[in-house]
């Protein structure tokens, strides 16, 4: 295949500085936990120059020990060990012809520092928004401080240029210490630092200028910048200071590339990376736009674009020179290249789901639903577009077509078996076809178009639809040597959750026509009366969803929850303020800490979990501390829609198991299950399972994992620094 003329554009070469990028493609800057795992990083990020990336960046990269992240683990440029570490990941970038460039980071006040112990420096002493709960506050800079801040950027730019970094991006964005002395709502100073806008400005200006004289000849020096930090007044917004902060910036001339976005550190995944559930591609474009007219200099800007239509549209209209990209380089590290090749088809769109963004907030590693492969290019030796031969190939029946069940099929069909995948339904997709037909929902479908088409492309794959379901016997005389069965999960009609793990009184929805599954909302089961409950115990993004299609019908919808706030896993996504301000405006009402124990009369009966009264004072010996409570809550609805588990599907497993002495004399060599069926999960999960029994087939037993590499410290290896080192200098004049 070849390219389509219209987008040649992307792949023209760009100068910024002293070096220049083979095309417009640069992926930006993001977490992933991996750093402390340096072939995973370096796998990670070389992958994605492979894929054809001309500029691939570090995630944060913290500086110094003032800002550790910690129980985030960032990148960090403190010492030789991470120069080390990073120089590593620097040259498996360069095997693929790309720029390899990190961001400094020093985040002061919003730093945890829960390993370092250090305090953090700010322009005035405050407590951190971003992590209110933890008592964490920057202390004031002295002028002396400031030029020690200044000096631990040049000693990480150094450091930089010694691990064979190309590009240092200052972070100036995520609320970091040149926003923070930038934004009067972090600034109260009233020296030459503070005060007017140039004051505030002079930080930013006097580091970027101190960075460029160190490395600036040799290494281009960018800036990472936010143009409106979007939430509300005290902040920084694109038409007022933002614009005015590149004027001045430019006319420095200190700055080789700008990176641009929006957002502040608060909700960086709920506004500058928007889940599509809150946001189109792109959606930002507004905020950018003017910036490019402003600038003398070539600039990234990001939108979640996965479409080559939509990156031409957004050069050709003066929005950036340089494709940004995060998620969409996760979940297709390949994208510049398929579109190269003219294979845009090809193209794993990330759905916008926020799951990689989830694993992040939880202090985890990233992972992609998209993508199973994210993170394993080391650790387990996948690669997302290269599966390898198997040299044992077998008829392999995989029965059910939801995410695991597609995954598995795809790749055992690429590593050279011959694999049928039935479903009984008339089309892909399992329950995930419900789901990206729920509110908001409609780029998860990407789950399931991806793998539609590359299934087709693979003729050793037969895809069979809208059959019967098949019974054990049927799957005996099918005449497969393996079985992989995905049969998925359905949710519990009675109500059963994670709470009391007990069924409802008097309540089930597939009896019952006031009562109501997900499923039976999106096949049509009408809900007559106006007040609806939606109970939910799933905490993720099912429950609300209903919440928002029935209020959309106009119906009263109360949201009960067990837990302590409402989506709860939906803080991880950080999508939960943005579901917040729809539901407020949706008029869609909240009760927390509750469970329900029956429906009866339309009446639901609930009790608050922590009804039981305590003797915290005067325990007596002997006895319990508690006093409790059978107290009950009535609520009044016409309809309960029950989001409270998920119930494998997992009958057709069991009956194939309990007829294991019929395997041999019909062919069977073995019965594997996946995904749902055997524990409903999320989809980011039941796609890694079909990925690795697709990988691991002929291993001694495919139900179970192989091992992997784990990477960490390993006792009697030595340590750097070791006690006694001297701690770089950082205070005094300015280095350069
Ligand atoms: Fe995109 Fe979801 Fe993958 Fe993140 S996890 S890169 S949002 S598909």
């Amino acid at each position: 295949m070849v390219r389509d003329p219209r987008h040649d554009v992307l792949f023209e070469p760009i100068t910024f500085g002293p070096k220049a990028t083979r095309n417009r493609f640069w992926a930006t800057s993001h977490s992933t936990g991996y750093p402390d795992r340096p072939g995973t990083d370096a796998s990670f990020l070389a992958t994605k120059a492979e894929g054809g990336w001309g500029v691939v960046c570090t995630g944060f990269c913290s500086i110094h020990p003032e800002s550790d992240e910690f129980p985030w683990t960032s990148a960090r440029l403190w010492d030789e060990g991470d120069v080390i570490n990073m120089r590593h990941l620097t040259e498996e970038v360069h095997k693929h012809n790309s720029l390899a460039s990190v961001q400094l980071w020093y985040n002061g006040m919003h730093s945890p520092r829960m390993d370092s112990r250090e305090t953090a420096r700010g322009p005035s002493g405050l407590p951190s928004n971003v992590f209110p709960e933890r008592n964490i506050y920057s202390a004031w800079a002295s002028e002396d401080d400031i030029k020690a801040l200044i000096n631990m950027y040049v000693l990480a730019a150094y450091r930089a240029e010694q691990a064979g970094f190309d590009v240092v991006e200052v972070s100036g964005s995520d609320s970091t210490i040149p926003l923070q002395f930038l934004e009067t709502r972090y600034n109260k100073r009233i020296d030459k630092y503070g005060g007017s806008f140039e004051n505030r400005a002079r930080f930013y200006i006097e580091l970027m200028a101190a960075v460029k004289r160190a490395v600036g000849d040799r290494l281009a020096v960018t800036t990472r910048f936010e143009v409106d930090t979007i939430n509300g007044e005290h902040r920084l917004k694109h038409h007022e200071e933002g614009m005015r902060f590149l004027e001045l910036m430019n006319k420095e001339g200190l700055v080789d590339l700008w990176s641009l976005k929006v957002g502040d550190y608060e909700e960086w995944g709920g506004e500058d990376a928007r889940s599509s559930r809150f946001a189109k591609p792109n959606w930002a474009a507004g905020f950018v736009a003017g910036a490019r007219d402003l600038l003398d200099v070539p600039v990234v800007s990001n939108g979640r674009f996965t479409s080559p239509d939509d990156m031409v549209a957004a050069i050709k209209s003066g929005q950036c020179d340089i494709i940004g990209a995060a998620r969409p380089s996760i979940s297709d590290p390949f994208i510049p290249n398929k579109i190269s090749a003219g294979r845009t088809d090809e193209i794993r769109e990330c759905i916008g789901c926020n799951m990689c963004v989830s694993r992040m907030q939880q202090a985890a590693v990233v992972y992609c639903t998209q993508n199973p492969t994210t993170g394993e290019e080391y650790r387990r030796g996948w690669h997302p577009e290269e599966t390898g031969k198997t040299d044992q190939p077998s008829t392999i029946l995989v029965i059910g077509g939801g995410p695991s069940g597609m995954e598995a099929a795809l790749t055992l069909g690429r590593r050279g078996h011959t694999v049928h995948l039935l479903d009984s339904a008339d089309s892909l997709g399992g329950h995930w076809r419900n789901v990206s037909e729920y509110p908001r929902c409609n780029e998860y479908e990407r789950l399931i178009s991806y793998r539609e088409i590359m299934l087709a492309k693979y003729p050793n794959v037969t895809v069979s639809l809208g059959g019967k379901r098949l019974t054990a016997q049927d799957v005996l005389e099918y005449g497969a040597e393996k079985i992989v069965v995905a049969t998925g999960s359905h949710w519990s009609t009675v109500g059963v959750g994670a709470e009391t793990h007990e069924a409802l009184t008097a309540v089930d929805a597939a009896t019952m026509p006031n009562v109501f599954t997900p499923e039976q909302i999106m096949a049509g089961k009408p809900i007559t009366g106006e007040k609806v409950v939606i109970l939910d115990g799933d905490g993720h993004f099912t429950g609300f969803a209903m919440a928002e299609l029935l209020a959309d019908q106009g119906k009263d919808v109360t949201f009960v929850t067990n837990t302590n706030d409402v989506m709860e896993y939906t803080f991880f996504t950080m999508e939960m303020p943005n579901i917040k301000r729809a539901a407020f405006e949706k008029n869609i009402k909240f009760i927390r800490n509750h469970w329900a124990v029956a429906y009866e009369d339309n009446k639901l009966q609930l009790f608050y979990l922590y009804r039981d009264s305590a003797d915290l004072q005067e325990v007596v010996p002997g006895e319990w501390g508690r006093r409790f409570s059978h107290k009950i809550v009535e609520i009044e609805c016409d309809a309960l829609v029950l989001t409270t588990s998920r119930v494998p599907d997992d009958a057709l497993y069991w009956d194939l198991i309990n007829c294991k002495d019929a395997w041999k004399e019909t062919g069977i060599d073995g019965v594997y299950r996946i995904g749902d069926c055997v524990q409903p999960r999320h989809a980011m999960d039941a796609v890694f399972d079909g990925h690795r029994i697709g990988m691991e087939i002929e291993s001694q037993d495919p139900q179970r994992p192989l091992p992997y590499i784990r990477e960490r410290q390993i006792w009697g290896q030595g340590t750097i620094p070791v006690l006694g080192d001297p701690r770089p200098v950082v205070e005094g004049d300015l280095l350069v």
